[in-house]
């Protein structure tokens, strides 16, 4: 018997009406690129992403359509996520970190029709456009005063206030089906080109609801949130859907995420609570510290992407009484997975106890199962010392890549998350090593398969290795690991300057160290492990 309960289908658009509304008066505060802040209310949200959504349609995006947005975090950029995907198109946030030749990969096998751009990107927009060969209609969002000069850009730019400007707000969001795509986000945390996990108005809505749950991320209209996450990290780990769902402030910190920045904003704007990768922390802190600063209305901070340590939730905790979250998700995972929200009875053990705890990386949410294997693909115990891959499975967990049919990440409709973890009897989750074959730093990826791929053509190199090495400030760092051919004296600087123009900057490895060989195992496969042993910390000791 089927039940006799409303057909409504779960829609991003539904969050917006819904905070439109009923919290239509709660404020968004943002920190423009243009260098002012900017504040409005939900309900000018409202409007104006009807507005867009208008405009969209001039344009010509049809439902399905895929539409590029290269911005930090702010209501423009706030604005599309529910234009774009309300009117049944897809957002594809770009991270403009990565390398060139990834965006151009990632718009072009995307497909994106239009691509939507905070001013200070310009450069990227104008070293991409040549390359790709759909026409792609590209908008600044800014107003007429700071419109930049379209050099570069065969078919010009268009004005994102004007857009706004020029269509009306009479605007009914279509009745789709909850299965329909609402966004896409590429994860460069594999291996070989970056793969797109395209979300869905369903699993979006769903992750929405349980990521704000009092154990999870703990949301509510008595928040102010200040997602520091970009908008290009998995949606910003679903924060801009959390705060039009329960009805939070939110502040937007725009491009600078320094510590004086962020700290200036958190004061003035009363944030009670964040979330962001542990390298933005530090530099909050370390700011917070050098000034002998405190923080009056900062309740708690979510910290995850990368593992925080146990220094830093003492420092928050114990010095700044700011409540750590630490959590663990992944971009196919729409992010959310795991919270470290401690249990009743856990509450009460001595401070060291409770800290060990609070650094690892937590219990599932509600929607997410998980177990860990062994290598025989069998589930070990969750008895807090055997270790195995983690695997996953829930309604926000990616089921196939967006146009790579041919790959299926699942094993026994387990997602193999790539992450080695252990679990307590109390189901905390502990990473404690990773099987894929990149780094993180500071909360983004390097390929370490692609720094080998650099290196070992280099002529006077035998083999190459590039591994993740603990670094104070980025969690990873990329260490390179050479056999010099018989009889090379080449140097570490001759080697570094021969990535030069060969990957960003950024990915850079910071240190090479010669070794005489490199350790196989007995198939041939070089043991990463025991080098990550041997040399992890020395970025810590050197
Ligand atoms: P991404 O898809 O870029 O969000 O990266 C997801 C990956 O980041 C995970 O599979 C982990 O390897 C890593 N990660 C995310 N959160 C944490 C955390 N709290 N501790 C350790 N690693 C994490």
């Amino acid at each position: 018997m089927k039940g006799l309960m409303m057909q409504q289908p779960l829609l991003v658009s539904s969050l917006l009406t819904h905070a439109e509304r009923h919290h239509g008066e709660q404020e968004i505060v943002s920190k423009r690129v243009e260098g002012d802040i900017h504040r409005y209310r939900f309900r000018d949200l409202a409007k104006r992403a009807r507005c867009m959504a208008n405009a969209l349609a001039e344009l010509g995006v049809l439902p399905g359509d895929r539409v590029g947005t290269l911005a930090w975090n702010g209501y423009r950029h706030m604005e599309l996520y529910y234009a774009v995907s309300g009117s049944g198109a897809v957002l594809h946030t770009l991270n403009p970190r990565l390398h060139l030749d990834q965006i151009v990969y990632m718009i072009a096998h995307a497909d994106d029709r239009v691509v939507f751009f905070d001013v200070d990107m310009l450069p990227i927009v104008q070293a991409i456009a040549a390359r790709i060969a759909n026409p792609i209609v590209f908008v600044a969002m800014t107003d007429r005063t700071y419109m930049p000069a379209s050099d570069g850009l065969p078919g010009g730019v268009l004005c994102y206030e004007e857009l706004i400007d020029a269509s009306d707000d009479d605007f009914e969001w279509p009745h789709l089906d909850e299965n329909d795509a609402s966004s896409l986000c590429y994860t460069s945390g594999t291996t070989g080109h970056p793969k797109g996990v395209l979300y869905s108005h369903r699993s979006t809505v769903l992750h929405t609801l349980a990521a704000a749950l009092p154990d999870a991320l703990n949301c509510s209209a008595w928040d102010t949130i200040l997602p520091v996450v970009p908008m290009f990290h998995v949606n910003a780990w679903g924060l801009p859907y959390i705060a039009c769902m329960v009805g939070a402030k939110l502040v937007f910190p725009g491009p600078r995420l320094k510590g004086d920045s962020l700290y200036e904003l958190i004061e003035v704007e009363r944030v009670t609570m964040s979330a962001g990768v542990p390298t933005v922390w530090q530099g909050l802190l370390a700011y917070v510290n050098s000034q002998q600063l405190s923080f009056s209305s900062m309740r708690r901070t979510v910290i995850g992407g990368a593992a925080c340590s146990p220094a830093m939730i003492a420092e928050f905790q114990e010095v700044y009484c700011v409540d750590v979250l630490h959590a663990w998700g992944m971009t196919e995972l729409s992010p959310l997975g795991t919270v470290c929200s401690l249990k009743p009875h856990q509450v009460s053990m001595p401070p060291d106890e409770r800290l060990a705890i609070q650094a690892k990386q937590g219990r599932a949410v509600y929607g997410i199962d998980m177990k860990i294997v062994g290598d025989d693909g069998e589930e070990v115990p969750w008895d807090n010392a055997s270790a195995g891959e983690l695997m996953v499975r829930g309604p926000w967990v990616v089921d196939s890549y967006f146009r790579c049919a041919d790959v299926r990440p699942h094993r026994d409709s387990w997602f193999p998350t790539g992450d080695i973890a252990k679990i307590d009897a109390d189901g905390f989750m502990q990473i404690t090593d990773r099987a894929k074959d990149v780094i993180k730093s500071g909360g983004e990826w390097i390929s370490s398969v692609d720094i080998e791929n650099v290196a070992s053509v280099h002529p006077e190199v035998a083999s190459a290795v590039c591994i993740a090495a603990r670094h104070r400030k980025w969690d990873e760092r990329p260490l390179l690991l050479i056999v010099r051919k018989a009889g090379s004296a080449v140097t570490t600087d001759e080697l570094l300057a021969f990535f030069d123009g060969k990957v960003a900057r950024w990915c850079k490895p910071d240190a090479v160290v010669f070794i005489d060989a490199v350790p196989l195992g007995a198939t041939g496969k070089v043991l990463k492990n025991r080098l990550r042993d041997q040399f992890q910390d020395y970025f810590l000791t050197a």
